[in-house]
């Protein structure tokens, strides 16, 4: 696992991994995309072989981003989290989150914001941390920002019963104590961040899904979270994946997001895209695909 940084104008965006590992749970790429057949897989394996596990297992990478310029230190994300959570507990592993911000020489304290790019579990499992029995906010001095769709979503009892199969109680134990703790913001539609970095609410893989647009100095780059799950959706689109909680709004997000992508020329990253994390839409011969920077 190494990590990439890239700067847009005056912006530096970094990304960190938080977990690399294979799907360890009934999780075959048929079961993940399952409108997909199985021979179609086979330019991408030869595209990013970092992404497939063994025989038909999916190799899952999880990132988080760093955004820094201006003085104002965002954090997109925080990953499975540590070991003693659910998600974190099927993996049989941790994530590296603050190993790696340290790497990045950023403290706790540092992070004024944390920018969610929706509410699933291995995108808010280092959000808290327990004292003796009580929740503090792991970066004490940030506002945590959602959308207020998927702050009300998650807390539905079917939502978290469906959920509760890969990640038990991960409500209760990184979301539920933001709000008593009084570091919630929830956001109604897009939210601007900072004079360089917009929230703009791309829903579909959740209600509440967004996606950061960094604009500076005339260049651009947009983190669309899961709104793009895997590179082969550049190509394909249709292609959903399971954990869409609405397909056809997925598809619908996704076509959106590439044509304007494709269209200004955005620098994109998603939170599972493989190393070197950040490329381009590009069109070969009428097809689109990512292109690694
Ligand atoms: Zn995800």
């Amino acid at each position: 696992m190494s990590d990439n940084s890239i700067t847009v104008g005056d912006v530096e965006i970094s990304h960190l991994y938080d977990l690399v590992a294979d799907f360890p749970f009934p999780r075959t790429l048929d079961q993940a995309f399952p409108a997909v057949p199985a021979e179609a897989w086979e330019p991408y394996r030869r595209a990013y072989p970092s992404l497939f596990g063994p025989g038909n297992v999916p190799r899952f990478h999880v990132g988080c981003y760093l955004i820094r310029s201006r003085g104002r230190t965002i954090l997109a994300d925080t990953g499975v989290g540590p070991a003693s959570l659910g998600m974190a507990k099927l993996f049989g592993t941790g994530g590296h989150l603050p190993d790696r911000l340290r790497s990045a020489g950023v403290s706790a304290e540092d992070i004024d914001t944390v920018m969610f790019t929706h509410l699933h579990p291995d995108h808010v499992g280092w959000n808290l941390q327990q004292d003796g029995g009580r929740y503090r906010a792991t970066f004490p001095r940030a506002r945590y920002v959602a959308h207020r769709a998927d702050w009300d979503t998650v807390r539905r009892a079917e939502v978290q019963q469906k959920l509760a199969a890969i990640a038990p109680g991960y409500v209760g134990q990184t979301l539920t104590p933001l709000e008593s703790l009084g570091v919630l913001d929830l956001a109604d539609g897009d939210r601007v961040l900072s004079q360089e970095v917009t929230a703009l609410h791309t829903p579909g893989h959740t209600p509440g899904s967004m996606s950061l647009l960094v604009a500076s100095r005339g260049e651009r780059a947009i983190l669309v979270g899961d709104a793009i799950g895997h590179p082969a959706q550049v190509e394909h689109p249709d292609w959903g994946v399971i954990d869409d909680m609405d397909g056809p709004h997925a598809e619908k997000t996704r076509r959106q997001l590439l044509d304007r992508i494709e269209a200004e020329g955005l620098v994109l990253s998603a939170s599972h895209f493989p190393e070197p994390f950040f490329g381009r839409v590009v069109r070969l011969q009428g097809r689109r695909s990512w292109q690694a920077l």
